[in-house]
Protein backbone atom coordinates (compact mmCIF):
# COMPACT_ATOMS: atom_id res chain seq x y z
CA UNK A 1 0.00 0.00 0.00
CA UNK A 2 1.34 3.18 -1.20
CA UNK A 3 1.65 5.57 1.26
CA UNK A 4 1.25 9.50 0.43
CA UNK A 5 2.32 12.29 2.90
CA UNK A 6 0.17 15.57 2.50
CA UNK A 7 1.86 18.56 3.70
CA UNK A 8 1.54 22.58 3.59
CA UNK A 9 1.97 25.66 5.50
CA UNK A 10 -1.06 26.94 7.29
CA UNK A 11 -3.87 28.04 5.38
CA UNK A 12 -2.33 26.28 2.30
CA UNK A 13 -5.48 23.85 1.81
CA UNK A 14 -4.61 20.48 3.58
CA UNK A 15 -7.61 19.92 5.57
CA UNK A 16 -9.80 21.13 2.05
CA UNK A 17 -7.24 18.55 0.31
CA UNK A 18 -7.51 15.38 2.53
CA UNK A 19 -11.52 16.12 2.07
CA UNK A 20 -11.41 15.53 -1.28
CA UNK A 21 -9.16 12.83 -1.46
CA UNK A 22 -11.58 11.22 1.37
CA UNK A 23 -14.40 12.17 -1.13
CA UNK A 24 -12.91 9.53 -3.81
CA UNK A 25 -12.75 6.87 -1.30
CA UNK A 26 -9.14 7.21 0.12
CA UNK A 27 -8.72 6.58 3.34
CA UNK A 28 -7.40 9.80 5.17
CA UNK A 29 -5.07 9.35 8.64
CA UNK A 30 -5.36 12.97 9.89
CA UNK A 31 -1.81 14.02 12.41
CA UNK A 32 -3.36 16.78 14.05
CA UNK A 33 -6.69 15.13 14.87
CA UNK A 34 -4.49 12.26 16.53
CA UNK A 35 -2.43 14.49 18.12
CA UNK A 36 -5.60 16.84 19.04
CA UNK A 37 -7.06 13.45 20.40
CA UNK A 38 -4.29 12.49 21.96
CA UNK A 39 -3.80 15.73 24.05
CA UNK A 40 -7.57 15.29 25.16
CA UNK A 41 -8.07 15.31 29.25
CA UNK A 42 -7.47 11.75 30.78
CA UNK A 43 -5.43 11.00 27.55
CA UNK A 44 -2.03 9.97 26.71
CA UNK A 45 -0.37 12.97 26.40
CA UNK A 46 -2.54 15.32 28.52
CA UNK A 47 -0.94 14.27 32.12
CA UNK A 48 2.60 13.92 30.45
CA UNK A 49 2.03 17.77 29.26
CA UNK A 50 0.78 18.91 32.50
CA UNK A 51 3.39 16.90 34.35
CA UNK A 52 6.15 19.27 32.38
CA UNK A 53 4.64 22.58 32.22
CA UNK A 54 2.39 22.88 35.15
CA UNK A 55 -1.52 23.05 36.63
CA UNK A 56 -1.82 26.38 34.99
CA UNK A 57 -2.26 24.90 31.32
CA UNK A 58 -5.51 23.85 32.35
CA UNK A 59 -8.78 25.41 31.76
CA UNK A 60 -11.85 25.77 33.79
CA UNK A 61 -13.33 22.79 32.61
CA UNK A 62 -10.37 20.56 32.73
CA UNK A 63 -8.81 20.55 29.21
CA UNK A 64 -5.68 21.65 28.08
CA UNK A 65 -5.29 25.40 28.08
CA UNK A 66 -4.08 25.27 23.74
CA UNK A 67 -4.37 29.18 23.46
CA UNK A 68 -1.99 29.57 26.60
CA UNK A 69 0.24 26.30 24.68
CA UNK A 70 0.47 27.65 21.71
CA UNK A 71 2.01 31.02 22.82
CA UNK A 72 4.24 29.78 25.29
CA UNK A 73 5.36 27.57 23.01
CA UNK A 74 5.74 30.51 20.30
CA UNK A 75 7.70 32.16 22.06
CA UNK A 76 10.34 29.95 23.93
CA UNK A 77 12.05 27.21 22.07
CA UNK A 78 12.96 25.38 24.69
CA UNK A 79 9.44 24.71 25.74
CA UNK A 80 8.20 24.32 21.87
CA UNK A 81 11.14 21.03 22.39
CA UNK A 82 9.22 19.86 25.26
CA UNK A 83 6.31 19.95 23.99
CA UNK A 84 7.54 18.08 20.80
CA UNK A 85 9.27 15.27 22.92
CA UNK A 86 6.21 14.56 24.60
CA UNK A 87 3.91 14.36 21.86
CA UNK A 88 6.03 13.19 17.76
CA UNK A 89 6.81 9.78 19.54
CA UNK A 90 3.55 8.99 20.35
CA UNK A 91 1.77 10.45 17.36
CA UNK A 92 4.32 8.85 15.21
CA UNK A 93 3.42 5.54 16.85
CA UNK A 94 -0.28 5.90 16.66
CA UNK A 95 0.05 6.73 13.02
CA UNK A 96 1.95 3.54 12.40
CA UNK A 97 -1.20 1.35 14.37
CA UNK A 98 -3.72 3.68 12.25
CA UNK A 99 -1.30 2.07 9.15
CA UNK A 100 -1.85 -1.77 10.39
CA UNK A 101 -5.64 -1.13 10.90
CA UNK A 102 -6.05 0.28 7.53
CA UNK A 103 -8.02 -2.17 4.94
CA UNK A 104 -6.23 -3.30 2.08
CA UNK A 105 -6.37 -0.08 -0.61
CA UNK A 106 -4.10 1.23 -3.12
CA UNK A 107 -2.92 4.09 -1.50
CA UNK A 108 -3.75 6.23 1.79
CA UNK A 109 -3.12 10.24 2.40
CA UNK A 110 -1.43 11.03 5.43
CA UNK A 111 -2.39 14.45 6.63
CA UNK A 112 0.86 15.74 8.16
CA UNK A 113 0.79 19.54 8.53
CA UNK A 114 4.38 19.16 10.34
CA UNK A 115 5.84 16.72 8.11
CA UNK A 116 9.70 17.73 8.10
CA UNK A 117 9.59 19.72 11.42
CA UNK A 118 8.43 16.30 12.79
CA UNK A 119 11.34 14.40 10.91
CA UNK A 120 8.16 11.94 9.89
CA UNK A 121 8.88 11.66 5.96
CA UNK A 122 10.10 8.04 6.75
CA UNK A 123 6.47 7.22 7.36
CA UNK A 124 5.62 7.93 3.92
CA UNK A 125 6.54 6.78 0.16
CA UNK A 126 5.52 9.97 -1.74
CA UNK A 127 5.27 13.72 -0.45
CA UNK A 128 2.32 16.21 -2.15
CA UNK A 129 2.86 19.82 -1.02
CA UNK A 130 0.03 21.87 -1.29
CA UNK A 131 0.84 25.31 -2.11
CA UNK A 132 -0.30 29.04 -1.76
CA UNK A 133 0.62 32.20 -2.16
CA UNK A 134 0.97 33.94 1.61
CA UNK A 135 -1.52 36.54 1.14
CA UNK A 136 -4.19 33.94 -0.04
CA UNK A 137 -2.79 31.75 2.76
CA UNK A 138 -3.09 34.62 5.41
CA UNK A 139 -6.89 35.45 3.69
CA UNK A 140 -8.13 32.44 3.68
CA UNK A 141 -6.61 31.73 7.08
CA UNK A 142 -7.78 34.36 9.00
CA UNK A 143 -11.95 33.84 7.54
CA UNK A 144 -11.69 30.74 8.58
CA UNK A 145 -10.47 31.27 12.20
CA UNK A 146 -10.93 34.64 13.05
CA UNK A 147 -6.95 34.68 13.99
CA UNK A 148 -5.11 38.24 13.19
CA UNK A 149 -2.29 38.44 10.59
CA UNK A 150 0.48 38.84 13.00
CA UNK A 151 -0.81 35.63 15.00
CA UNK A 152 -0.93 33.76 11.73
CA UNK A 153 2.74 35.39 10.32
CA UNK A 154 4.21 34.01 13.66
CA UNK A 155 2.83 30.56 12.92
CA UNK A 156 3.74 30.82 9.60
CA UNK A 157 7.48 31.72 10.80
CA UNK A 158 7.32 28.82 12.61
CA UNK A 159 6.67 26.55 10.17
CA UNK A 160 9.66 25.80 7.56
CA UNK A 161 9.71 28.20 4.71
CA UNK A 162 7.96 27.52 1.28
CA UNK A 163 10.95 26.78 -0.62
CA UNK A 164 12.60 23.99 1.58
CA UNK A 165 9.12 22.66 1.49
CA UNK A 166 8.36 22.58 -2.33
CA UNK A 167 12.04 21.30 -2.88
CA UNK A 168 10.83 18.31 -1.21
CA UNK A 169 7.91 17.55 -2.35
CA UNK A 170 7.22 14.96 -5.34
CA UNK A 171 3.77 15.81 -6.11
CA UNK A 172 2.90 20.12 -5.63
CA UNK A 173 -0.85 21.30 -5.74
CA UNK A 174 -1.23 24.78 -6.29
CA UNK A 175 -4.02 26.20 -4.51
CA UNK A 176 -4.22 29.79 -5.71
CA UNK A 177 -7.06 29.19 -7.51
CA UNK A 178 -11.10 28.14 -7.32
CA UNK A 179 -12.02 24.86 -5.36
CA UNK A 180 -13.18 22.92 -8.61
CA UNK A 181 -9.26 23.34 -9.70
CA UNK A 182 -8.09 22.56 -6.94
CA UNK A 183 -10.41 18.92 -7.39
CA UNK A 184 -9.32 18.21 -11.00
CA UNK A 185 -5.65 18.77 -9.78
CA UNK A 186 -6.85 16.12 -7.04
CA UNK A 187 -8.28 13.99 -9.45
CA UNK A 188 -5.37 13.81 -11.65
CA UNK A 189 -3.28 13.13 -8.65
CA UNK A 190 -5.95 10.65 -7.86
CA UNK A 191 -5.45 8.65 -11.21
CA UNK A 192 -1.72 8.95 -11.34
CA UNK A 193 -1.99 6.93 -7.98
CA UNK A 194 -4.22 4.57 -9.18
CA UNK A 195 -1.63 3.86 -12.18
CA UNK A 196 1.30 3.31 -10.33
CA UNK A 197 -0.25 0.87 -7.91
CA UNK A 198 -2.18 -1.15 -10.46
P1 LIG B 1 -5.06 24.05 6.11
O1 LIG B 1 -5.72 22.76 6.53
O2 LIG B 1 -3.87 23.85 5.23
O3 LIG B 1 -4.75 24.99 7.24
P2 LIG B 1 -7.68 24.58 4.96
O4 LIG B 1 -7.93 23.41 4.08
O5 LIG B 1 -8.41 24.63 6.25
O6 LIG B 1 -6.11 24.82 5.18
O7 LIG B 1 -8.01 25.88 4.07
C1 LIG B 1 -8.01 27.17 4.69
C2 LIG B 1 -9.35 27.86 4.39
O8 LIG B 1 -9.39 28.17 3.02
C3 LIG B 1 -10.57 26.98 4.66
O9 LIG B 1 -11.60 27.76 5.17
C4 LIG B 1 -10.92 26.43 3.27
O10 LIG B 1 -12.31 26.17 3.15
C5 LIG B 1 -10.50 27.58 2.37
N1 LIG B 1 -10.02 27.14 1.04
C6 LIG B 1 -9.10 26.20 0.77
N2 LIG B 1 -8.87 26.11 -0.55
C7 LIG B 1 -9.67 27.03 -1.13
C8 LIG B 1 -9.89 27.44 -2.49
N3 LIG B 1 -9.24 26.88 -3.53
N4 LIG B 1 -10.78 28.43 -2.71
C9 LIG B 1 -11.44 29.01 -1.67
N5 LIG B 1 -11.28 28.68 -0.38
C10 LIG B 1 -10.39 27.70 -0.11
Amino acid sequence: MLKIGLTGGIGSGKSTAADIFSSLGVTIIDADLIAHQLTLSGNECFSKIIHEFGNSFITSDGELDRKKMAETVFSDLSKKSALENILHPIVRQRILHEIALTPDSPYIVLSIPLLFESNFTDLVDRIIVIDADDDIRIRRTSQRDGRSEAQIQRIMDNQVDRQTRLEQANDILENNGELEDLRASIYNLHKKYLNMTS
